[in-house]
């Protein structure tokens, strides 16, 4: 991992502070954090201006702070000290007369608390910028999602050759995050979804204690977290009785739908580009209505960043977005099909990350 690459990203965005003609800003959102300074605990801000870069944490930190950041000002408050008081007195301290935040993600709470504890200090909502930065992945980043995908991939692998019809939903996740486990990752990337049947109808549905005999496929979708908590976010559909002619149809629309996307990625190309072109696929193949999420997403530090592949999504394609590519069609009691691979934008159009087989007969268990 490149030393430098916490100070970089710092300046980058002090650049993008100074545009809004500001001087400083306050970042609170631990995942920006984090990613601006290497550190991975929680409540913990960042304070960065022109000539500081000040870390407010506690002392639950003060050992691992030392290990994981270098080229900090590093202010620990007392056990006594409210997280805004401690925060506001170190705006003082450095007398700004303004100071930039993430409206995104600050309660009015907060706010209102930094505006009591230093009045003199005018605080000018800032929204997106870290996240801006991070939509755009550099060497270091992108390894990590390979090494997340790689992770998921081995546990799915696991998991297709050990699957039996008598576990449950509850019991194939479970067994999944272990196998990931196992083979390195430090945990996954969000709870995995399992749907047997008709349960893989309901897009984002909790496992239950249904079981795989119980119908004839089963939606997964999982992702596993690289050491340096990068993500990776895959679906399949695992066929484990026999193909019938509805799954064979929607299935073969949702992965032409799925492939006429992945194509369509290059820089230059809008999210709400690419959402069309396999929206119009499944629209016309007359399954329009039960596609009602949008196409994709980018994925980092975050299983859910920018940039979105989504109808409402002006962001344009650059080189080092990556995105998932996840359309599905969800037939509401019957059956639900979707497929999602991760995507990387290159210079000259895209490497899907993902290898895990997708053609209808290569997802036939027995
Ligand atoms: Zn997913
Ligand atoms: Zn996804």
């Amino acid at each position: 991992m490149a030393s430098d690459r916490y100070p970089s990203r710092r300046q980058k965005l002090l650049a993008e502070v100074r545009k809004q003609s500001l001087a400083s800003l306050l970042i609170t959102n631990e995942t920006n954090v984090r990613y601006l300074t290497g550190f991975t605990g929680d409540s913990t801000y960042l304070l960065l201006t022109q000539e500081h870069a000040i870390l407010i944490s506690d002392s639950r930190y003060t050992t691992q702070i030392t290990e994981e950041c270098t080229g900090l000002e590093v202010v620990i408050r007392p056990h006594t000290q409210k997280m805004h008081e401690a925060t506001a007195k170190v705006i003082k301290k450095a007398k700004l007369a303004q100071v930039g935040f993430e409206s995104g993600v600050v309660t009015v709470e907060m706010f209102e608390s930094w505006q009591k504890e230093s009045p003199a200090t005018d605080f000018v909502s800032c929204p997106g910028l870290v996240e801006d930065l991070r939509m755009i992945k550099d060497a270091d980043e992108i390894a990590e999602i390979r090494t997340a995908v790689r992770l998921a991939e081995k546990g799915f692998a696991t998991l297709r050759a050990t699957l039996r019809p008598d576990l449950t939903e509850l019991e194939v996740a479970h067994d999944l995050e272990h196998a990931m486990r196992k083979f390195g990752s430090p945990g996954v990337s969000f709870p995995p979804i399992v749907g047997v049947g008709p349960r893989g109808a309901l897009p984002h549905g909790r496992p239950s204690s249904m079981r795989i005999s119980e119908a004839d496929s089963v939606l997964i979708d999982w992702g596993a977290n690289s050491p340096g908590g990068y993500k990776s976010d895959l679906t399949r559909i695992l066929v484990t009785g026999k193909v019938s002619a509805k799954l064979e149809k929607v299935y073969g629309v949702v992965l032409t739908a799925q492939r006429l996307g992945i194509a369509a990625i290059r820089p230059g190309v809008k999210g709400c580009e690419v959402d069309a072109v396999a929206r119009q696929h499944i629209e016309q193949a007359g399954f329009g209505k039960f596609f009602g999420h949008s196409l994709g997403h980018g994925i980092g530090l975050n299983i859910h960043e920018g940039p979105r592949l989504a109808a409402i999504s002006e962001t344009v394609l650059k080189p080092g977005m990556v995105v998932t590519v996840e359309p599905g069609i969800y037939l509401p009691n019957v059956l639900g099909v979707r497929i999602e691979d991760d995507i990387l934008v290159t210079k000259d159009g895209c490497e899907v990350l993902t290898s895990v087989p997708k053609e209808l007969d290569q997802m036939i268990v027995n």
